[in-house]
C-alpha cells in the first residue's frame, strides 16, 4: 500500500505563529479569547500547561488576553485595554487584511457581503466592525437582497470554487459589485493540492478538528472526487477502509499539528 501526503497540508503560517507566541509567554493569568485554533489536541495541551480559554471578554478582569489567529472586532481590543488587560494579538495578518478591506469598503458606502460561517470567530470579528453586513454561506440566501451598492469578500478559509460561483451569480444581479477575493493563500494551496491528490488515489484521509472550517472544506472537496474519511486522530482509523486499496492520500487542515499527521501515516502503514 502506498501512502502519499498532499504537498501542502497541516499548520499554516498564521496558526504556527499564534501557537509559537502563546507557548513563549508565561502561563500565569493568561486567557485566550475563543479557540486559539480549531484543534482539540492542541487546545488540551495548552490547557494542561495552564492557559485558560474564555468565550467572552467579560470573563476576564486581570492578566493577559490573547486574541486568536481568527481575530476580533476593534471594540473588543478597546474594551480589553479599558479593563487594563495586557493584550497579545496573534490575529493572522491575512485576517487583518480582510478587516482593512471591509472597513474601507464600509466607509466608501458599500454594504459588505461576507461569504462565510455566521458562527465562526473570524466572521464575527469582521462583521463587528461593519455597519450593516450580510453573511451568507450559499447563494440561495441572497436571492431576496434589495438593490444597492454591494461588495463581496470571503472568510479566509472558504471554498475557492464556491466563492467564484457566488461572485459570478451576484455580478449578474449587481453589475457594479466589487469583489475582493480574501481567501488566504494557505487555504488555496491546501485545497488545490488535496484536489490533485484525491484524483490520483482510491481513498483520502483528511485529518483535523471536526470543528475546523478549513478541514471540513478539504474533506468536502475530496468527497466530491473519491472515497474520503475525516478523522481527528490515528485511533479512529479502521482496518476495513484499507482492505481493497493500494493508493491512499492524506491531507490535513491548517490547524493540524505535524505530530498528529505523522501518527496517522505511521498507523496506516501498519495496516
Ligand atoms: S488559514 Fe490563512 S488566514 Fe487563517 S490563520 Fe492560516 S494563513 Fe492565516
Amino acid at each position: 500500500m502506498k501512502v502519499r501526503l498532499a504537498e501542502e497540508s497541516g499548520f499554516c503560517f498564521g496558526v504556527k505563529k499564534a501557537l509559537d507566541r502563546i507557548r513563549d509567554i508565561s502561563k500565569d493569568d493568561v486567557y485566550v479569547l475563543g479557540k486559539l485554533i480549531h484543534n482539540p489536541q492542541v487546545i488540551e495541551e495548552l490547557k494542561k500547561s495552564g492557559v485558560r480559554f474564555v468565550e467572552d471578554i467579560d470573563e476576564v478582569n486581570s492578566g493577559t488576553l490573547v486574541i486568536s489567529a481568527h481575530g476580533v472586532s476593534d471594540d473588543v481590543i478597546v474594551k480589553a485595554k479599558e479593563k487594563g488587560l495586557e493584550v497579545i494579538d496573534t490575529t493572522c495578518p491575512l485576517v487583518k487584511n480582510v478587516h482593512n478591506i471591509t472597513k474601507r469598503l464600509d466607509d466608501e458606502g458599500y454594504r459588505v457581503i461576507i461569504f462565510g460561517d455566521k458562527k465562526h470567530t473570524e466572521v464575527k470579528g469582521i462583521k463587528g466592525n461593519l455597519k450593516d453586513p450580510v453573511i451568507i454561506s450559499d447563494y440561495s440566501e441572497i436571492k431576496e437582497l434589495p438593490d444597492g451598492k454591494y461588495a463581496l469578500v470571503s472568510q479566509t478559509t472558504q471554498d475557492v470554487g464556491k466563492f467564484i460561483w457566488i461572485s459570478e451569480e451576484l455580478k449578474k444581479r449587481f453589475g457594479d459589485l466589487v469583489v475582493s477575493d480574501t481567501i488566504c493563500s494557505a487555504t488555496k494551496l491546501r485545497q488545490e493540492s488535496a484536489e490533485r491528490l484525491a484524483k490520483e488515489v482510491e481513498l483520502m484521509i483528511v485529518i483535523g478538528g471536526y470543528n475546523s472550517a478549513n478541514t471540513k472544506r478539504l474533506a468536502d472537496i475530496c468527497k466530491g472526487i473519491v472515497e474520503t474519511k475525516h478523522i481527528e486522530k490515528e485511533d479512529e482509523l479502521k482496518k476495513e477502509w484499507f482492505s481493497d486499496k493500494e493508493n491512499i492520500g492524506v491531507t490535513a487542515g491548517a490547524s493540524t499539528p505535524e505530530s498528529v499527521i505523522k501518527k496517522v501515516i505511521d498507523k496506516i502503514n501498519k495496516k
